[in-house]
């Protein structure tokens, strides 16, 4: 699943890995606050899981101002250390510093992200600034930078290791790349920068959750929705109900531009509304429009990247990434370009042959590409989504899909459990147990769509692995899907199956982490890499052998014919113009907004302005945009938009890391499939790796050689122009 997805690394020194009050100096110790309530002690749940019925929300503000205090006291501690700075009493107590802040951020991240309310949402308002001015303190901290810099400087005498090094490596150039090295007015800019971009970042998601509810497609007569399922629509008058408008209808927008719905939609101008109350959502002049937040959070990091000497935001902060520049991610896309853009028109041309065939009288919209698409589709493949939905029970794909491949890859077990307190009854928790029965982790499952939860799907850790804590990881995967009414069958799309397995990708990434630190561990990886091994989980969603085992009628518990295998596996390859095209489209407009020039960015400012830029940029590219639109538009792409970073020139990351999966998929394919010494191979190069080692050697490990393009561009149907 292209896209869908982002893994939560984005708190940096704020949920660093942290312990108690060991790291003071033997002679006259600063005092370190204890703190109190729940979060100042590891929770005594297995492996540390995190105790859902003893926290309450009015928790988190008070251990979140504590947590932040004791973890000062931690740093300036190490500071006043009298002993000469080495790499135990400095790197590695900085790495254990922040321990309470860290449990009070996953466990608060974890739920805003995934089970809102106005309470986090204050708090999440308040304590964002306080939260980013906290971390600058450290990382800009002069005193604290001359001792790492001291045991930087004298890395070649220190025999450390190699995840030593690494460690060593990414505090140094970390505090460096946050401003160690600036001026002591350029560190105020920095530090005024930050936390405006942290206040009008958590600003404009906030403004996009309520602009999303709000564009939801209402219509008070069922007729309108004709081509829905009877579930469907029983469903769109459940959640009419829910928000005070009994007897309507109610279709509640996904976070991308286009909407499941689309495809069924008869009537042509319901669709257009549809398509409209998407496209708009976040640019209706209100308090929920999101334009002129975009464009200061375009000018802000423009001017932070000036004051490290960068001519933009990209280059600022692509220098930890597996491509390095964003010149070699805009040539590796734009090297796709005329391809696509001549699939994109002949898809096009095709669909309108399909619209006047079918007597109607129009050239094909974005609105109604995904219906004629569908219809072609059915034509050449011969079925429909609805006849495959029902091979795919959503808990059944877990247990005998997601589950079962990394039973036959990596020998793992899964064992449910239901005595883990969790914060929604739609939650669901097992035991991990590896090959050799010994417990490896926990993993939280929250697959359905809820008002309170964000877009998207993403894993992250409530406890991070590391042997340095001698803790195992916790993690959790939260998903989107639409939730059936109340005694249907949980039926899932293709598209969300494989979602489930990216997921789980990502969470055995997680799992089979193995590092001492848990800042270099699991997927604390680079951007352009932390997609790599979740894509590649994806692959065993229609391997045949996996599919047999999952893949049966809710009803009759028949397996899914053959036939319908094959022609989903052929379908795969259908649509690309659209599919891959409106992903590429997102990266390269991401891309654009992040590659101007701090002069060109205060010249956006009112919203008519960052429509006028994102219009020119698109039709720069040669794609045909106005039938294929980006995945995302700029007012609700909150990939790049949410939080100081978030994945701000980092969305080709999707496609960098499918060029890495493309090739890793015919690794496996080429050496027997799904097999334990194939699954115990990628855990021994990647899986258990996280960052402790350059990535092209440890993709060179797994596959034997430089990543190739070749595969994926083979596997949209796109041939490079030369060579
Ligand atoms: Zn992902």
């Amino acid at each position: 699943m292209l896209g869908g997805c982002t893994t939560m690394q984005d708190y940096s020194t704020a949920d660093r890995p942290e312990t108690a009050a060991d790291t003071a100096a033997e002679n006259g110790p600063p005092a370190i606050p204890q703190g109190t309530g729940y979060f100042a002690q590891p929770s005594d749940l297995p492996l540390h899981a995190p105790d859902f019925s003893k926290i309450k929300d009015s928790d988190y503000a008070p251990a979140f101002e504590q947590a932040m205090k004791i973890h000062s006291a931690e740093v300036q501690a190490i500071i006043d250390n009298p002993a000469q700075p080495t790499f135990e009493n400095t790197i590695v107590a900085l790495e254990k510093s922040g321990r309470m802040l860290g449990r009070v951020a996953t466990v608060f991240y974890a739920l805003t992200g995934a089970n809102t309310n106005d309470t986090l949402q204050a708090v999440d308002a308040e304590i964002s600034p306080k939260l980013s001015a906290h971390s600058d303190g450290i990382t800009l901290n002069p005193q604290l930078f001359a001792r790492v810099k001291a045991v930087y400087d004298a890395r070649a005498s220190l025999g450390l290791d190699a995840e030593d090094s690494k460690l060593l490596e990414e505090t140094y150039k970390g505090m460096v790349h946050a401003g160690a090295m600036l001026t002591p007015e350029q560190k105020a800019k920095v530090k005024e920068i930050n936390s405006e971009l942290s206040t009008i970042t958590t600003e404009f998601s906030q403004k996009l959750i309520s602009a999303t509810k709000a564009a939801a497609l209402v219509v008070d007569d069922k007729s309108k929705l004709a081509g829905l399922s009877d579930a469907e629509i029983a469903a769109a008058a459940k959640t009419a109900e829910e928000r005070g408008m009994p007897g309507k209808y109610v279709i509640a927008l996904q976070n991308t531009t286009r909407q499941p719905s689309l495809g069924a939609l008869t009537d042509r101008a319901v669709r257009e509304e549809l398509f409209n109350n998407s496209w708009t959502r976040a640019e209706k002049n209100d308090e929920n429009d999101t334009r002129e937040a975009v464009a200061r959070i375009v000018e802000l990091r423009a001017q932070k990247a000036a004051l490290f000497g960068e001519p933009d935001w990209a280059s600022y902060v692509m220098w930890d990434r597996m491509a390095k520049n964003p010149k070699t991610a805009l040539d590796f896309m734009e090297q796709m370009v005329p391809a696509l853009a001549a699939r994109q028109r002949a898809d096009a041309a095709m669909l309108d042959k399909e619209i006047k065939a079918s007597g109607k009288n129009f050239a094909v919209k974005p609105w109604d590409w995904e219906m004629y698409a569908d219809k072609v589709k059915a034509k050449k493949f011969a079925f429909n989504e609805d006849e495959v939905k029902q091979y795919f029970e959503v808990h059944r794909v877990l247990e005998d899909g997601v589950f079962y491949a990394a039973n036959k890859l990596y020998g793992l077990t899964f064992k449910k459990r239901t005595d883990l307190p969790v914060y929604n009854p739609d939650v669901s928790t097992y035991d991990v147990f590896d090959a050799d029965g010994s417990q490896l982790g926990i993993f939280y499952f929250d697959p359905f769509q809820r008002d309170n939860k964000r877009g998207g799907a993403w894993m992250s850790n409530f406890v991070d692995q590391s042997h340095l804590f001698g803790d195992k990881p916790v993690i959790y995967n939260v998903l989107n899907i639409p939730k059936a009414p109340d005694g249907e069958p949980q039926l899932v799309s293709f598209d969300n199956v494989e979602t489930m397995f990216h997921e789980f990708g990502h969470a055995l990434h997680g799992f089979f982490a193995n590092g001492k630190y848990a800042s270099l561990s699991g997927t604390a990886v680079a951007r352009d890499f932390v997609e790599y091994p979740s894509q590649t989980n994806e692959m065993w969603a229609s391997y045949p052998e996996v599919l047999a085992h999952y893949a049966k009628n809710w009803k009759t518990g028949a397996p899914i014919p053959q036939a319908l295998i094959d022609k989903i596996i052929a379908a795969k390859k259908f649509n690309q113009g659209y599919d891959f095209g409106e992903v590429v489209e997102a990266a390269l407009l991401d891309m654009k907004w992040h590659a101007l020039t701090p002069e060109q960015a205060a010249a956006i400012k009112a919203p008519a302005d960052v429509d006028a830029f994102e219009d020119k940029s698109l039709k720069q590219l040669g794609l045909e945009t106005d039938l294929v639109p980006p995945r995302y538009r700029s007012s609700y792409f909150s990939h790049i938009f949410s939080g100081p970073t978030g994945y701000s020139a980092g969305y080709y990351s999707y496609l960098w890391t499918e060029m890495l999966d493309r090739d890793s998929q015919k690794w496996f394919l080429d050496h027997g499939g799904l097999t334990r010494a194939n699954g115990q191979h990628y855990r021994d190069t990647i899986l258990s790796r996280g960052a402790a080692e350059d990535y092209f050697k440890m993709y060179k490990d797994f596959t034997g050689h430089e990543p190739s393009v070749e595969p994926m561009l083979e596997a949209h149907g796109l041939v490079p122009d030369k060579k």
